[in-house]
C-alpha cells in the first residue's frame, strides 16, 4: 500500500459514522487522485474551477466533485455541468448564477452558505444574521434548481488550539439554530488536516482534508 492510500485508509477507518470525507486533491496530479479512487474514494475536493474540470474531464464519472474554494460569479458555467456541492457560497448573485446554470443542464447543484468564523479579517463568508436574511428571503426561496444544505466554515489560520475550538463551536451551535428552522441544513463542513479531529469533537458532518491524504503541498 503506498502513502496516499494507507493514509485514506487510516482516515476512512476512523472517522465516525456520519461524516462525510472529502479528500481536498488541489495541486494534486490525477496518479494520486487515482491511488484515492481505487482505496475507495468517490468525494474530491477542489479550489479551482479549471483544474476541477480537467480532473473531471479525464476521471472516472462516478466521482461526487466538490468545488471548496472561492466561486467567482463568471465562472459557474464551467462545473455547472457536473458539481456536485459548492461550499463556499456567500451571496445571493452567486446563488442566482448557480441556479441558472443548474437550469441550463437540468440538474440541480447542492450548496453550503459560508459562514465568517474567523477572527482575522476575511473578505470571504456571511455573518449569521446575513445567512438567516438570505435564507428567509422570497427569492431565495424561488430558486428551483440550488439546495442549500448546510454551512461552512473555516477557522483562522493559527496554531492556538483552543481559538480554533470557539471558532468551532460557534459555527456548530449557528448550525443547531438554523437547523430547527430548516431542518435540510444537516450539513456542517468543518474541520481540515490540522483539526479535524477537534471539528468532529465540535459537531462536524463533513472534513475537508488534504495534506494529511496526499502530503504537503508546494503551493495552493
Ligand atoms: C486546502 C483546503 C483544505 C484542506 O487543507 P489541508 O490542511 O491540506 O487539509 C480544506 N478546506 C479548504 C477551503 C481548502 O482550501
Amino acid at each position: 500500500m503506498n502513502d496516499i492510500k494507507r493514509n485514506l485508509h487510516h482516515i476512512q477507518t476512523t472517522i465516525p459514522e456520519g461524516v462525510t470525507l472529502v479528500a481536498v486533491s488541489k495541486t494534486k496530479p490525477i496518479a494520486d487522485l487515482m491511488d484515492a479512487y481505487e482505496a475507495g474514494q468517490r468525494i474530491f475536493g477542489e479550489n479551482k474551477i479549471q483544474e476541477m474540470s480537467e480532473k473531471w474531464d479525464t476521471m472516472p464519472k462516478d466521482i461526487s466533485w466538490h468545488m471548496i474554494g472561492h466561486v467567482q460569479t463568471n465562472k459557474v458555467k464551467y462545473m455547472a455541468p457536473f458539481v456536485d456541492l459548492i461550499h463556499a457560497v456567500d451571496s445571493y448573485k452567486l446563488l442566482k448564477e448557480i441556479d441558472k446554470q443548474a437550469k441550463k443542464h437540468t440538474r440541480t447543484i447542492n450548496c453550503l452558505l459560508q459562514i465568517k468564523i474567523a477572527e482575522e479579517e476575511s473578505k470571504f463568508g456571511l455573518t449569521e444574521q446575513d445567512a438567516l436574511t438570505l435564507l428567509n428571503s422570497e427569492e431565495v426561496k424561488n430558486l428551483t434548481n440550488i439546495h442549500i444544505q448546510g454551512v461552512m466554515g473555516m477557522a483562522t489560520f493559527t496554531n492556538d488550539q483552543q481559538q480554533i475550538q470557539n471558532e468551532f463551536h460557534k459555527i456548530a451551535a449557528f448550525s443547531e439554530k438554523l437547523k430547527l428552522k430548516y431542518p435540510q441544513l444537516t450539513t456542517l463542513s468543518i474541520g481540515m488536516s490540522g483539526d479535524y479531529k477537534m471539528a468532529i469533537e465540535c459537531g462536524s458532518t463533513m472534513i475537508r482534508v488534504g495534506s494529511a491524504i496526499f502530503g504537503a503541498r508546494n503551493y495552493g
